[in-house]
């Protein structure tokens, strides 16, 4: 039985010389929510690529629902996994509806639950209209669609409200809510700690690939050397 839906242990990634990633413990269970916070260049996309299993640790091991992440088994599970990257390539000239029918085709998802997740992230009545009229807004709400098709049990988001408007990004934290009660577990990546309060169990910061703290929102405003853009967002 899988305990943790993700599990890294001692997990390290080196780019060439430089080290991206740095002897990184992290466990997720099941109807968590997790934070990953950090200055850029901290490691926190390196970290998502790592559980999503496109790029292999240099050392230490990372398990997904249980089995290694960049392992042959793994491919078998990506129905498992959703992911919102930072930056979404979404073609201009389709439509809403024709997007999010290419991305279940690609993960062999039915067609038949897209309008109900068209309508879960608010955009049914743009549906027929093609996305490169859609506000930035719109855009991450399609690509939050496509992180959704096939309900998976781990989601990873790389800043998903970064220059959001303010419904949008409600919305957003309405869906991390319904996920943590369906058991998913939700990873995101962001720079807006203030947002958080309530929608996340804990926040982990990353400084130079390294894990300084780990904790509820709470807990990190009594930890003195954080540092200081992420003591005055807290
Ligand atoms: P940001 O908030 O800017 O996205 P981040 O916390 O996600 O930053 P990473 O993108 O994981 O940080 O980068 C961690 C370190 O690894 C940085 O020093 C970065 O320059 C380096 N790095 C990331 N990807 C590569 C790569 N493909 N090749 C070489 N170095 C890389």
């Amino acid at each position: 039985m899988t305990t943790f839906h993700v599990a890294l242990s001692g997990v390290t990634k080196d780019y060439g010389k430089q080290r991206a990633v740095d002897g990184i413990d992290l466990n997720l269970r099941p109807g968590e929510c997790v934070a990953l916070a950090g200055h850029n260049g901290a490691g926190k996309s390196t970290l998502i690529k790592l559980i999503l299993g496109l790029i292999r640790p240099s050392s230490g091991q990372v398990l997904l629902l249980g089995h290694e992440a960049s392992g042959s088994a793994a491919v078998r599970m990506r129905n498992d996994i959703g992911y919102l990257p930072e930056t979404v390539a979404l073609h201009p000239s389709l439509t809403g509806a024709e997007t999010l029918a290419f991305y279940a085709r690609l993960k062999r998802q039915p067609l038949a639950n897209n309008a109900a997740l068209l309508a879960r992230v608010g955009i049914s009545q743009a549906a027929k209209r093609r996305v490169g009229g859609y506000s930035k807004g719109m855009r991450q709400r399609l690509a939050l669609a496509q992180a959704l098709l096939g309900a998976p049990k781990v989601l990873l988001f790389d800043e998903p409200t970064t220059g959001l408007d303010p419904a949008s990004r409600l919305l957003f934290y309405e869906i991390v809510r319904e996920l943590r009660n369906n058991g998913s577990t939700v990873l995101l990546s962001t720079h807006a700690l203030a947002e958080l309060d309530g929608h996340t169990d804990r926040i982990v910061v990353l400084k130079n690939g390294s894990k300084i703290a780990d904790g509820s929102m709470s807990q990190l405003r009594h930890v003195a050397d954080l540092p200081i853009r992420i003591r005055l967002r807290l």
